[in-house]
């Protein structure tokens, strides 16, 4: 049983001062595996008094200190790998090779990226003329959704230490864990006091409190649109900035000279992977009225290949990561089989089991992309296949969405490939099995969201532009 009940304020563990405690459900069993305290606002004031403490010297500290910093981080992360990967696969009931090979190393590249990324950064430019310097942009509050609870957690942190900003942390409530350990890493490689604070809580109160706070100058939130607005509004009464990266509904658009067989897998493990709560993931597959039957074929023969089950047995679908979450998903599988066709899963859970919020994986086909399965972000295993006529019919309906977060292309010819990801309105497109690239910013067009995190980029959101004219004298 993991019982924290404190939480992390100027380089100590503290008691709360609130006495509301929250039990963390693990997704495969339904037995309750731990414990948090739910912070208050006194809680919160504590963080940011802390962090507003360490601004002026965390800030000042070189670009040396930080690259040490953050390479000592990375290593002590990469002690902790064991611990990571159970405490992940236990929180949010991701199949232990997803928690080693996506969870685990996101975090991993996120503070060594970041590292690598602040060598050739400059924070200061001689533009001709004028300089530019990049000054801290001052405190950062955090706010963390519970779908990648090393990924998200990392990437801001990395990016607010390379550039010098002390951070409020609050994590999801649901999956809380990942983020303790990273900060008992933080603790022990001595990340300066009040530089890294962790206050656990409600949305509605530490959430709410972070977005809100006056001691908080920048606000950086990853989950739902809904409340991405209300973080927005909030911050918008005090003129802060905010970084929001929110949900998609991004397609993978197939051509015709593509591998049927390639494709089809592609689009199942967009659903696979992380059961489909993956606010990246290509969710309408658009394909060829052509190839409408032979695609429908490939994906029933491929999605055997991706067993729900006991994440501890390695499975490749695991469970949805709450009740909450598994509701939401049955209403939109309902929804889809009243507006389009069922191909392949329904509503209920897979045959045989009983226990834990696993899902079908379930493929509509003859979607309309008007429909409400087409447009609303299900966050579960579900995906919808739409079928085109012309490259340019599909680039139209790829981008009749209000999201624009990723976008995806399958086939061979260089220029079409190449054609269809330039004419996408979306923050990042991937062609065909490109690889992960740490360095490349990330972040969404539209409704998905403002700004962009990874690499330099991501480290640009925690800086303040200035401009200082006369310097250096012509
Ligand atoms: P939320 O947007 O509610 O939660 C994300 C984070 O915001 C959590 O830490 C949450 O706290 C916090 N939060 C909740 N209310 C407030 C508030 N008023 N002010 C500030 N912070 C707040 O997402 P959900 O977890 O409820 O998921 C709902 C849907 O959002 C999903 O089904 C999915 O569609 C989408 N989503 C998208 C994600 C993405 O990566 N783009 C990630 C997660 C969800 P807490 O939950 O602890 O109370």
């Amino acid at each position: 049983m993991r019982n924290y009940l404190k939480h992390y304020i100027n380089g100590e563990w503290i008691e709360s001062t609130g006495n509301e405690i929250e039990e963390v459900i693990n997704p495969a069993t339904e037995e309750v595996i731990g414990k948090i305290s739910l912070g208050t606002n006194e809680d919160l004031d504590k963080a940011v008094q802390a962090a507003r403490d360490a601004f002026p010297s965390f800030s000042q500290t070189s670009k040396e200190k930080r690259i040490e910093l953050l390479k000592e981080i990375a290593a002590e992360y990469e002690n902790r790998k064991e611990d990571i990967v159970e405490t992940i696969t236990d929180e949010l009931g991701s199949p232990k090779s997803i928690s080693e090979n996506v969870h685990y190393m996101m975090g991993y590249n996120h503070f060594s990226q970041a590292a690598e990324s602040l060598k050739n950064f400059s924070f200061i430019e001689d533009r001709g003329g004028h300089t530019v310097m990049k000054d801290t942009v001052g405190v950062s509050g955090l706010i963390t959704p519970w779908n990648f609870p090393t990924n998200q957690t990392s990437t801001k942190i990395a990016s607010a230490f390379a550039a010098g900003s002390p951070v409020i942390l609050k994590p999801a409530e649901v999956t809380p864990f990942a983020a303790i350990i990273l900060t008992e890493i933080f603790d022990k490689v001595g990340v300066p006091k009040g530089a890294f604070n962790l206050v656990n809580g409600s949305g509605s109160v530490i959430g709410d409190g972070i977005s809100s706070h006056p001691g908080i100058d920048f606000v950086s939130f990853t989950g739902s649109g809904a409340v991405g607005k209300k973080v927005m509004q909030n911050a918008s009464e005090r003129i802060a900035n905010v970084a929001l990266e929110l949900g998609g509904k991004s397609p993978l658009v197939v051509l015709e000279d593509a591998d049927v067989e390639e494709a089809a897998r592609a689009a199942v493990s967009h659903i696979a992977t992380n059961s489909g709560q993956v606010c990246s993931a290509a969710t309408r597959v658009l394909v060829p009225s052509s190839m409408k039957k032979s695609f429908e074929e490939a994906v029933q023969k491929v999605l055997p290949e991706y067993p729900v089950g006991n994440p501890r047995e390695d499975n490749h679908i695991g469970p949805l990561v709450s009740q909450k979450q598994w509701d939401t998903v049955q209403s939109y599988i309902k929804k889809g089989q009243e507006e389009a066709t069922l191909l392949v899963g329904g509503t209920g859970k897979p045959e045989g089991v009983e226990k834990g919020y696993y899902a079908k994986p379930t493929v509509f086909t003859d979607v309309d992309n008007d429909m409400v399965i087409a447009q609303e972000e299900i966050f579960g295993p579900v995906t919808c296949l739409i079928t085109y006529d012309t490259v340019e019919e599909a680039i139209e309906i790829a981008n009749d969405t209000k999201y624009g977060l990723a976008g995806y292309v399958f086939g061979e010819d260089e220029q079409t490939l190449v054609k269809v990801a330039s004419a996408l309105k979306a923050g990042r497109v991937k062609i065909n099995d490109a690889k992960a690239d740490f360095a490349a910013p990330f972040g969404g067009y539209k409704q998905s969201g403002i700004g962009r995190e990874w690499g330099d980029y991501g480290i640009e959101e925690y800086l303040e532009i200035k401009t200082i004219l006369g310097y250096p004298k012509k």
